[in-house]
């Protein structure tokens, strides 16, 4: 074996073994990596014993903080009792029956079926099979093509980030044929000259239609959106745009997916940001969220329609075939029915619920107090500020390192955790966050911003 030279301190000891993804390499050779020990409510500790608050809660999923006792209880409890078990062959732990009873109730659908996966992204390319099976299966087989929109996040497999409209998948020659990305719902940055809100959407609507008439919906296996974009930036959609889609989607027979992995359990306000939204989509995806970020799991769950067509389909080659080793994995599964507890039954939501607006009125004055950050959007506990060289013309930045890189390296040098996504600066803090947690939060970001500007 290769002896290298001897990596001193965590920090080179990271860089010498670890593959970064999803790193800016410039903005980590500045600042170092963070090697964190362990957590303590909302916040980290790194080797050095230096504590962040998380702004970013983990990824967005660690909303009970990062050492809920009554969650780490039920994961040893589980381990105790039954490790690890598939979902398949006829068989199924106790806890994954007891799961998908849970997540059908509280879904907005009247019944339903779930399918487990160990990400968000499997969830999504589970859905995507669901579809092509679906469709084969009931005599369309060229209802293939998937309509996303722009700048969503919707996961990293090869499917799932075709399904993302970044551009930063063409490194990988992604998107895959078939693709579809539509316009992003974001009117602040995307809304023309004179051009009204619902005017706006009532453009993205008829691009809609006019993609769909183009491709042939007898092309088109499904649709799939955020309620609120999370990777893309924190952008909540223009007002009335599932308002306006919806019914057209209702016309030419394609299923409407609600990518709930960010928005589901309480980040918006409700329990899914489809409530939050006004609408009632055909399937969710969930994820994070779903097991606090105590356990890596998705879900699919399907509502009525699709679940008695999926049903009908398989019926005649009496098996579906797909799922992953640890589908319905019985820890994940009594993780997230505790978790799924603590969120919407032990204050948690209703935190989000109570305190959003504090965090809202502090991110609006820290917006009024910086002359280059051009606006502030959000809801509940996920919000962004985007940074501008000019506030009047909007004009962003450009350097070669990004403004917001280097807000969220200012940001952690201060203590606290935030993301830094295109020109966006992003919050969405724990729900657990005491009103003196917040406040710190909010002074953190405040002169990570001046000194930046
Ligand atoms: N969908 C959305 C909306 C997400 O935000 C993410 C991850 O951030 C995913 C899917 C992918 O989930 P995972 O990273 O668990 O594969």
């Amino acid at each position: 074996m290769n002896s290298p030279a001897t990596p001193q301190s965590w920090e080179q000891r990271a860089d010498e073994y670890s593959l970064y993804g999803f790193t800016d390499l410039p903005s980590v050779a500045q600042r170092g990596t963070v090697v964190v020990t362990h957590g303590e409510g909302p916040y980290i500790v790194d080797v050095h014993g230096k504590r962040y608050l998380d702004a970013n809660s983990g990824l967005w999923n660690m909303v009970a903080g990062f050492d809920h006792r009554g969650l780490i209880e039920a994961a040893k409890a589980q381990y105790e009792r039954f490790p690890g078990y598939h979902s398949f062959f006829g068989r199924m732990s106790d806890q994954t029956v007891m799961l998908s009873e849970k997540l059908v109730e509280v879904s907005p659908f009247s019944r339903g079926k779930v399918f487990y996966t160990n990400s968000g992204s499997e969830a999504n390319d589970t859905m995507v099979k669901m579809l092509w099976f679906l469709h084969r299966a009931e005599g369309n087989p060229n209802r293939r093509k998937i309509l996303t929109r722009w700048n969503a996040y919707h996961g990293v497999t090869a499917v799932s980030a075709s399904m993302t409209g970044k551009p930063y998948n063409e490194v990988f020659g992604l998107p895959l044929p078939g693709f579809i990305h539509l316009g992003c719902p974001h009117y602040w940055r995307f809304g023309e000259a004179g051009e009204t809100e619902e005017q706006f959407v009532a453009r993205l609507a008829r691009e809609l239609e006019e993609v769909i008439l183009r491709e042939g919906a007898d092309t088109i296996a499904g649709f799939f959106a955020e309620p609120v974009m999370g990777a893309g930036g924190v952008i909540p959609p223009a007002k009335g745009y599932f308002q306006a889609i919806q019914p057209i989607l209702k016309k030419h027979g394609i299923p409407f997916i609600s990518d709930e992995v960010i928005c589901g359990f309480g980040r918006t306000g409700s329990t899914w940001g489809c409530e939050t939204y006004g609408f009632v989509p055909d399937a969710i995806i969930s994820s994070k969220n779903l097991t606090a970020g105590f356990f890596p799991m998705g879900a699919v769950i399907l509502g009525p329609e699709l679940s008695d067509r999926l049903d009908a389909a398989i019926a005649p080659i009496e098996e579906f075939p797909h799922g992953f080793t640890a589908s319905g994995h019985p820890v994940g599964c009594a993780i997230a029915r505790k978790a799924i507890d603590v969120v919407m039954n032990e204050g948690l939501a209703q935190n989000v619920i109570d305190k959003a607006p504090r965090m809202e009125a502090g991110l609006r004055a820290i917006m009024d107090r910086h002359e280059n950050i051009g606006e502030l959007r959000g809801i509940g506990y996920m919000w962004a500020l985007e940074a501008v060289r000019d506030k009047a013309t909007k004009t962003p930045f450009d350097s070669s390192l990004s403004v917001s890189e280097r807000i969220a390296n200012a940001s952690t040098d201060e203590g606290l955790i935030c993301r830094p996504l295109g020109q966006a600066i992003v919050l969405c803090p724990p729900f657990i966050l005491t009103d003196a947690q917040m406040d710190e939060m909010l002074e953190k970001l405040d002169r990570a911003l001046t000194k930046v500007f």
